[in-house]
């Protein structure tokens, strides 16, 4: 078995293809030698999330319909 697996994420600098560790630790894009910890990376996509969010506010409100299910335990 081989340690060096990659997931294959989008780079948030070029928007090319970037590789995340298998274990979730280190994000590396060989376009633009972007190379930072996964943390970074998450908050760097949550950053650019929120600016989209603003943009696809319709969209966020309608996945959330489903939560609220009724628990009918019989004793
Ligand atoms: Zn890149």
């Amino acid at each position: 078995m081989t340690c060096s697996k990659f997931v294959k994420i989008k780079c948030p600098k070029c928007k090319k293809n970037a590789e995340l560790t298998a274990d979730f630790s280190f994000v590396k894009c060989e376009n633009c030698d972007y190379e930072v910890s996964y943390g970074e990376y998450v908050k760097f996509v949550a950053h650019n999330d929120a600016t989209y969010s603003d943009i696809l506010g319709d969209y966020t409100g309608s996945t959330e319909g489903q939560s609220s299910g009724t628990l009918d335990e019989w004793d």
